[in-house]
C-alpha cells in the first residue's frame, strides 16, 4: 500500500501517523517536540517519529512526508520563519532538513492552511474549489483556497482570519492591534470575559460547574451550561459567533467566496455557535452572496495529521 506521514508539529508534542492515500489515518504516535531546544533537534525528532512509523510498514511505500507547522512557511525549501515558543528558532529550512535525515520528499505548510487542505483533500470541503477555514481554539486560525489552492499572500502569512479587526476599539490583542477577533473569542480571551462577566450572572449554570474555581472556566463548561438552557451561556455563544460572523462576512465580501468551514476545538460548542455565526453572515454579505452562503463544521478529527498529510496527495 502507498502511503504518507502526516506530521502536526507543536510546541510541545509532534503527533504523527501514516494516512491512506485516500484519507484514513492507520495510527497515531506522539513524541516531545524538542521546540525548547533547536530547529535541529526538532528535526530529529520528526526524523525519529518518521523511521518509527516505516518499521511498522516496511513493506509499504512511502510516498512523502507532509509537516504542519506553526509560524510563516516559504514553499521554498520547506523554510519555517519565527514559529512562536520554538527556541532559537528564526528562520530554518525545515522541509530541506527533514528530507535530508528521512531520505523521502518533504512538503512544508502553515498549520492553518494544511488543515484547509485536509478538509479539501478528504473533510467537509471535499470537491469544493473556493472556501475560507477558520480554526476556533487558543487561537484563531484562517485559511483562505481560491481555485483549490491555498491564497498564500506575499510571504505565506495569509488568511489570518483571527487577526481581523472586528471592533477598532476593541480590547488588546496578543499580536499588537486591538479589537481582533481573536481578542473576542480566543480560548483564553474567551474564558476570561465570561469569568469577569460571571458576577453579574450569579444565577448562571456556569457558577455550579466550576465549583473549584474560574480557571476551570473552559468552553466545553459553557457549552454544559448551554446545552441545558442556561441564558447567559447562550448569550456568550451568540455573541462568539456575532464576533466570528462579522469577520467571516467580511471575508465573504472581499474574494466573492460563500462558504466557510469551522474547525478547533472551541468549535465544538455546536449549533448556538453555528447559528449565531450564520445568522451575523447572512445579515452582512454583499447581496448575490447571500442566498449561496454555507457554515459548515470541519469534518476531520485528527486535522493536524490529516492536514499535513494532505499536502503530499495534492
Ligand atoms: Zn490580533
Amino acid at each position: 500500500m502507498e502511503y504518507m506521514i502526516g506530521v502536526d508539529l507543536g510546541g510541545t508534542f509532534i503527533k504523527a501517523g501514516p494516512v491512506s492515500k485516500s484519507g484514513n489515518l492507520l495510527y497515531e504516535i506522539s513524541i516531545p517536540s524538542q521546540a525548547e531546544i533547536s530547529p535541529e533537534s526538532v528535526v530529529s525528532q520528526i526524523g525519529k517519529a518518521v523511521a518509527t512509523i516505516r518499521e511498522k510498514y516496511p513493506h509499504d511505500r512511502l510516498i512523502g512526508v507532509g509537516i504542519g507547522s506553526p509560524g510563516l512557511v516559504d514553499l521554498d525549501g520547506g523554510t519555517v520563519k519565527y514559529p512562536p515558543n520554538f527556541k532559537n528558532w528564526t528562520v530554518f529550512r525545515l522541509g530541506e532538513e527533514t528530507a535530508r535525515v528521512t531520505g523521502v520528499g518533504v512538503e512544508v505548510e502553515n498549520d492553518a492552511n494544511a488543515a484547509a487542505v485536509g478538509e479539501m483533500k478528504f473533510g467537509s470541503a471535499r470537491g469544493m474549489r473556493d472556501f475560507i477555514m477558520v480554526t476556533l481554539g487558543t487561537g484563531v486560525g484562517g485559511g483562505v483556497v481560491i481555485g483549490g489552492k491555498v491564497f498564500r499572500g506575499q510571504s505565506g502569512g495569509a488568511g489570518e482570519i483571527g487577526h481581523m479587526t472586528v471592533n477598532f476599539d476593541g480590547p488588546q490583542c496578543k499580536c499588537g492591534n486591538r479589537g481582533c477577533v481573536e481578542a473576542y473569542v480566543g480560548q483564553r480571551y474567551l474564558s476570561q470575559r465570561v469569568s469577569d462577566q460571571l458576577i453579574f450572572h450569579h444565577d448562571s449554570l456556569i457558577n455550579k460547574l466550576i465549583d473549584s474555581g474560574v480557571e476551570q472556566l473552559e468552553p466545553k463548561i459553557i457549552s454544559q451550561a448551554a446545552d441545558r438552557g442556561d441564558a447567559f451561556a447562550l448569550q456568550v455563544w451568540k455573541e462568539a459567533g456575532m464576533y466570528v460572523g462579522v469577520a467571516i462576512a467580511s471575508t465573504f465580501n472581499l474574494f466573492d467566496i460563500s462558504t466557510a468551514v469551522i474547525g478547533g476545538g472551541v468549535a465544538k460548542a455546536g449549533k448556538p455557535l453555528f447559528d449565531s455565526i450564520e445568522e451575523t453572515v447572512r445579515s452582512r454579505v454583499l447581496s448575490p452572496l447571500r442566498p449561496k452562503t454555507k457554515i459548515i463544521p470541519a469534518a476531520l478529527e485528527n486535522s493536524g495529521i490529516l492536514g499535513a498529510a494532505a499536502l503530499i496527495a495534492e
